[in-house]
């Protein structure tokens, strides 16, 4: 075997899994068939749970120090109306304003920090199975070679090759939408008003803010005095884009030539991005050796949520594969990642899809359900959920045992930890992302237990605050597989921690 993992793909996704793996002990191979890091404009910020955990791994201040705007009002759209936290002390849901080439230099350089081995310009051109490896053909700079792997996690985007190759499905809805941006400026012939609106010789005027038409949306905003414009077009088309082939002007000026039936004139393109939407899920996040995270695995119909997707199934397969690499991992644990992903998919494609519903309808029954539904967002409760289900961190995975205490399944909260050393948190516990049992009532029946895993398990004590569990048990991925309730006495938290140790972890 040539190598234990290869990651195709060096996405964010793919970089976020090659750093993961590196921290549970794993060598990856990240193969990339672009030579350099891509400029194509993408995600314009980073959001949702995926800041908890970045922060739980003590990366948060660095991703937080590379953004060159100051992070906005937490305000987001929510198909056609908006998520307004701005009133809430604690908002349940966060964006950092980080340009997906920012994010994914970050990452990159996470990469090398750990010592990944990266080759770019490496194009994998086939991928197949059987029972010990994965065999993989690949045409790099040299020549064409072939490698083999225990096991091989398709990174690699929307149209993912991986996916076919492996022969799993890819069922869902193509919308005919097709979405513009753009940031140009305009030649001086095109005079930009004191109001707004743009009066182009020979063609008429555009109106500023949004114009309907029969063939899509329109909108043009611009600052005081600059003949810097915000473009953004909306139409139904039956082409179907790769979101990797950059827009051009010509692209631009086509579409506005469509929906507004004139001609704009433009200068220089400041930022041309094109986005399409699809509400796809691959039936299955593995076969056999082959895995598939991120936009290979799922394409969700609204904008903002499929970074924070994609980089979080990372973050849980990553010390599974470690676990079954290093001969460890329980039966079924490879398959957890599949049942947990993909249910977390699942509900990040319910809440999009609800949103294709608020936004495309533009009838007076289009607007009564916006209106209604941003009613409801004006209370607290349903504006909360509404956050939670967005940042995918009100996700409570099934497990055993989840019927005896409310936090197994869940994400571990950031709780205030004093200990002999001082005082720490749980994220800072996890910044190893290692497994942590947290004793936090001086239960040393449970410490009798942990000793036959701390070759794999890290235990300590704390004490805190109106503590919610005797002791928790934390994955790598800070969710919480078991939990003693407060005063569980010895003769049940005992052996069902031995229980959830030995179903998550392995034989001592
Ligand atoms: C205009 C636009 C705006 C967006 N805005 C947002 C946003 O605001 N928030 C958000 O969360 N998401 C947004 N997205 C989506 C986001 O960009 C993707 O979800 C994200 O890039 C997916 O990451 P990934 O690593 O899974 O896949 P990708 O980023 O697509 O990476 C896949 C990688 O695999 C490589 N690859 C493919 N095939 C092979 C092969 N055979 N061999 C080797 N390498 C291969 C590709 O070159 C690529 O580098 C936006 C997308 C677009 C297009």
């Amino acid at each position: 075997m040539d190598v234990d993992v290869i990651i195709v793909g060096a996405g964010p996704t793919g970089l976020m899994l090659a750093a993961e793996l590196r921290l549970a002990g794993v060598r990856p191979l990240v193969l990339e068939r672009q030579p350099k890091r891509r400029d194509t404009p993408k995600a314009g910020g980073l959001g949702g749970q995926i800041l908890e955990l970045l922060r739980y791994r003590g990366l948060l201040e660095r991703f937080d120090a590379a953004c060159t705007e100051p992070v906005p009002a937490p305000r987001f759209p929510f198909g056609g109306v908006h998520l307004d936290f701005t009133q809430l002390a604690d908002p349940p849901l966060h964006a950092l304003p980080l340009p997906q080439q920012l994010l994914e230099r970050l990452l990159d350089e996470r990469a090398g920090e750990l010592d990944v081995d990266i080759r770019r310009g490496h194009e994998v051109t086939r991928v197949s199975q059987d029972d010990a490896a994965v065999s993989v053909e690949v045409r790099g700079p040299d020549g064409p070679y072939r490698i083999t792997a225990r096991y091989l996690v398709g990174c690699d985007g929307a149209r993912s090759r991986v996916r076919d190759w492996a022969g799993i499905g890819f069922p869902g809805t193509t919308y005919p939408e097709v979405n513009r941006l753009a940031q140009v400026s305009l030649p001086e012939t095109v005079t930009v008003l004191g109001n707004g609106d743009l009066d182009v010789p020979g063609s008429g005027t555009i109106r500023a803010g949004f114009t309907r038409t029969g063939h899509g949306l329109f909108g043009v905003g611009s600052a005081p005095g600059s003949q810097v414009v915000s473009l953004y077009t909306i139409e139904d088309e039956s082409t179907e884009y790769d979101d990797d082939v950059p827009m051009t002007v010509a692209e631009l000026q086509d579409s506005v030539r469509r929906v507004l039936g004139m001609d704009l004139p433009v200068g220089e393109a400041l930022r041309l991005s094109r986005f399409t939407f699809k509400a796809r899920q691959a039936e299955r996040y593995r076969q056999g050796r082959i895995l598939l995270a991120g936009d290979a695995a799922h394409l969700f119909p609204a904008t903002g949520v499929a970074l924070n997707a994609g980089m979080l199934d990372a973050v849980n397969l990553a010390w599974k594969l470690a676990a079954d690499l290093h001969g460890r991992a329980p039966a079924g644990l490879l398959d957890t990642y599949h049942d947990e992903r993909h249910l977390a998919g699942a509900r990040t494609m319910l809440h999009t899809r609800a949103q294709v519903a608020l936004r495309r309808g533009h009838d007076a029954a289009a607007e009564a359900l916006r209106e209604v539904f941003q009613e409801l967002l004006a209370d607290e409760q349903p504006l909360r959920r509404m956050g939670a289900l967005v940042a995918g961190s009100d996700i409570r995975y099934p497990m055993p045992g989840s019927d005896r205490h409310v936090l197994i399944g869940a994400f571990a909260p950031d709780l205030t930890l004093h200990t002999e050393q001082g005082l720490t948190s749980v994220a800072e516990l996890v910044h190893a992302a290692r497994p942590v049992l947290l004793d936090l009532a001086e239960r040393e029946d449970l410490h009798e237990v942990a000793r036959a895993w701390e070759d794999r398990i890290d235990y300590r004590t704390a004490k805190t605050g109106d503590r919610p569990a005797d002791a928790l048990l934390i994955r790598p991925d800070a969710h919480i597989v078991w939990a003693a309730a407060t005063d569980e006495p010895a003769d049940s938290a005992a052996p069902a921690l031995r229980e959830a140790l030995s179903g998550w972890f392995g034989s001592p």
